[in-house]
């Protein structure tokens, strides 16, 4: 029986169960639009429903719009890299902290990830430079601080010329997450930075235990950043 004129077509979709879509592994999708879904539920809180979403969007969106999505990604890949000082998310190397010189650069400001880094900057409280650790020592895992940038740091600390405008480093304050793994790395950089003559201190405990720096409001953070601990 021929389709009647006024019934939609639905092909560019793949409607499930539509007779026009190939089925690999089962699939009723597309070749394309199953690496798209395949793509989107890598991504972190994404499932696979959510994932269909979001690919069933992009293909209702106007080229245009879509297109502009993919460039962002691929710009961002090409464009952003680590800051080969603090290893903070940049542009440009250095970053534009450690190049800034209205900044403290003999205080260093030790963090887990770039996410962290950019909550503590959003505070506006704190004027020094930051260092991002790119990870904690895990034992468990077999992480260990030559895997994450703790030699960069110690290096920062040891020569002024491996830190942010030549400056030498006086005070190192840990701001890592207080977990497990956040406590062990403390306490290994607290000896390593000891043993090396800088003043060591660490984020007051206004953060709730397990808790993520994160997450956490602005005044947290910045009661954190003043109230701050030194570490004998
Ligand atoms: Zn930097």
């Amino acid at each position: 029986m021929p389709t009647r004129s006024s019934e939609p077509d639905r092909s560019a979709f793949g409607a499930p169960g539509h007779s026009g879509a190939s089925r690999r592994n089962g699939s009723v999708y597309p070749e394309s639009v199953d690496r798209l879904i395949d793509e989107f539920s890598k991504l972190p809180g994404i499932g696979r429903r959510s994932a269909e979403r979001l690919a069933f969007h992009i293909l209702k969106s106007p080229a245009p719009d879509a297109l502009k999505l993919a460039r962002a990604v691929e710009d961002v890949k090409r464009s952003v890299r680590h800051c080969g000082v603090c290893f903070n998310l940049t542009e440009t190397d250095p970053c534009h902290i450690c190049s800034d010189d209205r900044r403290d650069r003999s205080l260093i400001l030790v963090v887990e990830q770039p996410k962290d880094l950019i909550s503590l900057e959003q505070t506006g409280m704190y004027k020094g430079v930051y260092h991002v650790l790119m990870g904690l020592i895990r034992p468990l895992d077999g992480v260990g601080p030559e895997d994450i940038t703790v030699n960069d740091l110690l290096r920062r600390v040891e020569d002024p010329n491996a830190n942010s405008g030549g400056v030498a480093v006086r005070e190192v304050i840990l701001g890592l997450n207080p977990v497990v793994e956040g406590d062990g790395t403390a306490l290994y950089l607290g000896e390593e930075l000891h043993r090396r003559g800088v003043r060591v201190s660490r984020l007051a405990r206004g953060l709730p235990s397990g808790g993520q720096i994160e997450f956490a409001s602005r005044a947290v953070l910045a009661d954190a950043i003043q109230g701050r601990q030194s570490m004998e």
